[in-house]
């Protein structure tokens, strides 16, 4: 048994990836509030800050992020002797933090549900065809004999990575377990509405301009059935952009007929971030890892470049356009 590696253990941090959403920061909770109740400590640490609109959950203001606060980062990792790695599958993903995690003597547990995991820790909980690290960590709770311990803030945290990688229960890896999971949660007391209304229903008036916006700037690539987005760093300032304000912009071009794969690219400082999502089995994290240092899950992927924000554009639809030849 898992627990059997955790309980002797003094130092345990958890870390998720970079640009960490709802799945990231709710699987670090969920197992933060977990080990708590089983009489463990533990830090989260986040390579840099999440979107504020999580900023309501149980814990969250006790996560140390590591581009605001180096040194605490760095002294838990270089103090840890378990690290929990969530929802990455590649070092690549932590940023700064990867050389710390990559030299440390701690004993490294990764739980994920990404495509191709690398081989970096001691101990690997991968299953790709799951639809969150949220539900590996219900499971591994579970697997731990301890499912009666779940209780309304560890399954808020659970909760929370279910739905916002799955699209609300959409996206052809739910399960009936995830469902199962979900009642369960439900019946431990969990207020799955506000949830919902904490995540989905904050937006700022602003926000919502910057959707106008970017809607009415969806390009279709001739001839081929793929719709992107792309806004420079110039377009998202006039809109007060902060992070998470342009979440779900890339299923707006994937919600279009006949649009089968969609962008979105945003230009960030000194470097342009790309998301993709597909339908069906157009597998966007090959394309992004091809063509963009990237990678992800079949239907949604990411990836990067530092070419300039133009250029990365006009890159995109000639691969893209090469990638479906
Ligand atoms: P998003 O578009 O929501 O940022 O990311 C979609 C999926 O792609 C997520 O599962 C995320 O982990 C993955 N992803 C996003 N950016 C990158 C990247 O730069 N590299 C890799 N390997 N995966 C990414
Ligand atoms: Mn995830």
């Amino acid at each position: 048994m898992m627990k059997d590696l955790i309980i002797e253990k003094k130092n345990i941090v958890i870390v998720s990836h970079k640009n960490p959403d709802g799945d990231a920061i709710g699987s670090s909770l969920a197992l933060l509030h977990y080990l708590n109740k089983i009489g463990i400590e533990a830090k989260v640490v986040l390579p840099d800050e999440f979107p504020e609109f999580y900023n309501w959950m149980y814990g969250s203001d006790a996560i140390v992020i590591a581009e605001k606060s180096w040194k605490v980062a760095s002294d838990l990792i270089d103090n840890a002797d378990l690290i929990f790695c969530l929802d990455f599958n590649d070092l690549h993903r932590v940023g700064n933090l990867q050389e710390k995690i990559r030299e440390s003597d701690a004993v490294k547990i990764m739980i994920d549900h990404h495509q191709h995991p690398k081989d970096f820790a001691d101990h690997m909980i991968s299953r790709v065809d799951s639809c969150s690290t949220a539900q590996l960590i219900y499971e591994f709770i579970e697997s731990n004999n301890d499912r009666d311990l779940i209780d309304a803030t560890i399954a808020e945290g659970i909760y929370t990575g279910i739905i916002t990688d799955s699209g609300s229960f959409k996206y052809s890896n739910v399960e009936s377990k995830t469902h199962l999971i979900a009642a369960h949660l439900i019946e431990v007391g969990l207020d799955h509405t506000k949830i919902h209304e904490n995540i989905y229903d904050q937006n700022y008036l602003s926000r919502l301009h910057l959707m106008g916006y970017a809607l009415n700037k969806i390009e279709l690539v001739k001839n081929i059935p793929v719709a992107f987005i792309a806004l420079s760093i110039k377009e998202l300032n006039k809109f007060n952009f902060s992070k998470g304000a342009t979440e779900g912009l890339v299923n707006y071009c994937l919600s279009i007929k006949g649009v089968q794969i969609a962008a979105f690219i945003r230009e960030d400082h000194g470097i342009v971030k790309m998301s993709f999502r597909s339908k069906g089995d157009v597998k966007v994290n090959e394309f992004a890892s091809k063509y963009f240092e990237g990678g992800g899950h079949i239907n949604a992927a990411g990836g990067k470049s530092t070419l300039p924000f133009n250029d990365v554009v006009e890159k995109f639809k000639k691969n893209i356009i090469e990638y479906l030849a």
